[in-house]
C-alpha cells in the first residue's frame, strides 16, 4: 500500500530533472533537422509527433517506469533493447516505405537523448543509466539548469520553465533555421 509520505516523495522523485517542455522542445528539434523534405503534412504530423513521444517515454507515469522505477526507465541497455524492437516494424514492408530506417534511427536517438539531457542538472548528482550493469551516473551539470521543486506553482518553477523553453526554444529556432537553409533535399532518405 502507498502511503502519502510514499505519494509525496515520488511526486518530489518526479520533479528532480528536465521537464516536459525541454524533452518535447529537444524532440521537435531533431525532427526538424532530420526528417526529410518534401512529405505531406499528414505524415510530419504523424511521423514528427512520435519525436515528442519517444523524447518523454522515460518519464511516462506508468507502474513500473517513470521518475518512481527511474533506473529501470532511464536505462540506456533497456532503451537500446526496446528500440531494436520496435526496428522490427521495419520488416513491415509498408512501414519500411512510409517511415524508413533512418526515421526510425532518430526516434531511437531521441529517446536515449532524454537521459542525457535529465544529467545536465545542476544539483550534481546525474542519473543512473547503466541498470542492470552498474549504478554509476552521468553526471553533466549546468549551472542555468535548476530543478522544479514541490509544490509546483511558485516562483522558482516559473524560473525554470522559463529557463527551459528559453533555452530550447533558441536551439528549436536554429533547428528551423538550419532547415529553412537547406535545399530540398531528401535528408530521411525515405522516398521521394
Ligand atoms: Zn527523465
Amino acid at each position: 500500500m502507498v502511503t502519502s509520505q510514499n505519494k509525496y516523495l515520488a511526486q518530489r522523485a518526479r520533479l528532480t530533472t528536465v521537464t516536459t517542455v525541454g524533452h518535447s522542445l529537444t524532440g521537435l528539434s531533431i525532427a526538424v533537422l532530420t526528417l526529410p523534405k518534401g512529405r505531406s503534412l499528414m505524415w510530419y504530423l504523424l511521423v514528427g509527433h512520435f519525436f515528442i513521444f519517444f523524447a518523454n517515454v522515460p518519464d511516462f507515469p506508468l507502474p513500473g517506469w517513470g521518475h518512481a522505477s527511474y533506473e529501470v526507465s532511464h536505462s540506456v541497455f533497456l532503451t537500446g533493447l526496446l528500440a531494436s524492437i520496435m526496428a522490427l516494424l521495419l520488416l513491415h514492408p509498408k512501414f519500411h516505405e512510409q517511415v524508413g530506417a533512418k526515421v526510425v534511427l532518430f526516434w531511437s536517438i531521441t529517446w536515449l537523448g532524454h537521459m542525457v539531457l535529465d544529467a545536465l542538472y545542476n544539483h550534481g548528482q546525474g542519473i543512473g543509466i547503466f541498470w542492470p550493469f552498474s549504478d554509476a551516473h552521468l553526471i553533466l551539470p549546468v549551472p542555468w539548469f535548476e530543478t522544479l521543486t514541490w509544490p509546483p506553482f511558485n516562483e522558482h518553477n516559473r524560473r525554470v520553465f522559463l529557463i527551459e523553453t528559453g533555452v530550447y526554444g533558441i536551439i528549436l529556432a536554429g533547428c528551423v533555421w538550419i532547415r529553412s537553409r537547406r535545399k530540398s533535399e531528401n535528408l530521411g532518405g525515405v522516398g521521394p
